[in-house]
């Protein structure tokens, strides 16, 4: 198979073979409805770059594809600076879920806070501008020792009842009944294990995760 960029012609393309062979798009949160239906998770973690999620939404709205998109407060952009602001709150009018994306285990470490407060304070910021959240899922910046998940999955009763979470992006229940897709460094940028056209070939529900950062119109680089 001829390898392809990460372009939106080529998001477009899975897209639109997905429909073609009848799977259902849905949210995270809807990941136990449809039971007569193949189905399709896209998920987005805004690692960098907000206006990245631009081109995406517009191809989600075209395609009607309801996406579980992971927004960062402690990371190295400003969800108030008006322009990312907008974006995640387009979003959010278009019908997507929202879920806060933390390395707060790292973070506690760094800034010699408790833990709790780190998570504590980053989604009192994220429920404040944008309203309900009902999700998290980690992001790791630095070191996998440092991944926040497992004290997430710990810790997940306690959490999930403190802030009304409904889910965590890593529940077992999406990988036992999901095959998992996703797009990463390795070291150039190419599909981590299974492509998306692999899993369609197999009938599998899919779990796509992709970075919005990595995703262009014309060029790679015309988000930075
Ligand atoms: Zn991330």
């Amino acid at each position: 198979m001829k390898k392809e960029k990460f372009t939106y012609n080529y998001l477009i393309k899975i897209i639109k073979k997905a429909k073609n062979k009848k799977y259902k798009f849905i949210s995270l949160k809807d990941y136990n409805k449809y039971k007569n239906k193949k189905k399709f998770l896209l998920r987005l973690d805004l690692d960098f770059y907000p206006k990245s999620l631009s081109g995406i939404l517009e191809i989600a709205k075209k395609f009607k594809i309801p996406l579980t998109i992971y927004i960062r407060v402690a990371g190295p952009y400003n969800i108030f600076w008006y322009e990312n602001y907008t974006i995640i709150k387009n979003a959010i009018d278009q019908g997507h879920t929202i879920g806060l994306h933390s390395n707060f285990i790292e973070r506690a470490k760094l800034i010699k806070k408790s833990i709790t407060k780190c998570i504590d304070d980053e989604i009192t910021v994220l429920k404040k501008l944008f309203g309900n959240i009902i999700t998290l899922a980690p992001h790791r910046d630095i070191n996998y020792i440092e991944n926040s998940l497992p004290w997430i999955e710990k810790n997940w009763s306690k959490i999930k009842k403190k802030h009304n979470f409904k889910f965590h992006a890593y529940e077992k229940k999406f990988f036992l009944n999901f095959e998992y897709i996703n797009e990463g460094l390795n070291p150039h940028l190419c599909w981590r294990n299974i492509t998306p056209e692999t899993a369609m070939k197999k009938n599998k529900n899919i779990y796509m995760l992709i970075h919005p950062h990595w995703w262009f119109n014309k060029n790679p680089y015309e988000h930075y």
